[in-house]
């Protein structure tokens, strides 16, 4: 495919879109930062601490809880009755020097026409921190994090999906989502969400071992990038191009666009 036939294509493919949802980890900011490893590791030692285990035990009952229960945190208020204030504050507690600005990522963001949302399995005050530290928190409308879910809701659950498109009023069929975990992205395709994949597989990472003998795309994932920003970018520049060929008639129907 040609350059202008692809940007005609994701045009056509993100006309209809007016709600940009974006995940924090490993979405906003690149896995090549390895923040989501220094979370990684406070969570192995908040568990080591709380519950008299050695580390290994740890990391391994925290990987069980990830699988069992959508996250670490859901695991440990089901099965320990963990506060989850205690241990969000706890896990979060991480360096975010290695976040760098993202001046091209926030030139993308506010280029797209309409609503954007952070929908996280992490707490707003760790996505504020990261956003800011990318210089992009002022282009969301908010943050729909692990408190509105109520822990044990996370993504990909059906609930955390249902919460959070009633509590904003998004239309999911005009709602696009961006995130790194496939099965996040398999509930976004049953409500009708168009989806982004941010491929890491490159990086080798724990959480995305599943994902690395794919050769085709399963369904769900309607586009996949290495690289979020210029894919974006793409996006808006094709919606641009796309606008300038559509008739008035046919542009009063986007009023997002303005
Ligand atoms: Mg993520």
């Amino acid at each position: 495919m040609t350059g202008a036939a692809a940007a005609e294509g994701l045009g056509k493919r993100f006309r209809n879109v007016d709600t940009w949802v974006f995940d924090l980890d490993n979405t906003l900011y690149p896995a090549q930062c390895n923040l989501f490893a220094q979370i990684d590791r406070r969570m192995g030692s908040f568990i080591a601490e709380s519950l008299e285990l050695s580390l290994d035990e740890a990391h391994e009952l925290r990987h069980r809880y990830y699988v069992e229960h959508g996250t670490t945190l859901a695991g440990l208020i089901q099965c320990h009755g963990i506060s989850p204030h205690a241990f969000l504050d706890y896990v979060h507690d991480i360096d975010l020097g290695v976040v760098e600005p993202a001046p091209e990522l926030g030139a993308a963001i506010d280029a797209l026409p309409g609503r954007k949302f952070v929908f996280t399995n992490g707490s707003r005050k760790h996505a504020e921190s990261v956003a800011a530290k990318l210089g992009v928190l002022d282009h969301f409308e908010d943050i729909f994090d692990i408190h509105a879910l109520e822990y044990v809701n996370p993504k990909p659950t059906r609930e955390a999906f249902d919460r959070f498109v009633g509590a904003h009023g998004i239309a999911a069929r005009r709602a696009a989502m961006f995130d790194d975990l496939p099965h996040n992205l398999e509930t976004a395709h049953t409500l009708g969400m168009t989806t982004i994949w941010i491929d890491c597989r490159a990086m080798g990472r724990p959480e995305h071992v599943s994902d690395e003998d794919w050769t085709v795309l399963p369904d769900h994932i309607h586009h996949r990038t290495e690289a979020l920003a210029p894919f974006i970018a793409a996006i808006g520049a094709a919606l641009v191009d796309d606008a300038e060929g559509q008739t008035p008639a046919e542009l009063q129907s986007r009023p997002y666009l303005t």
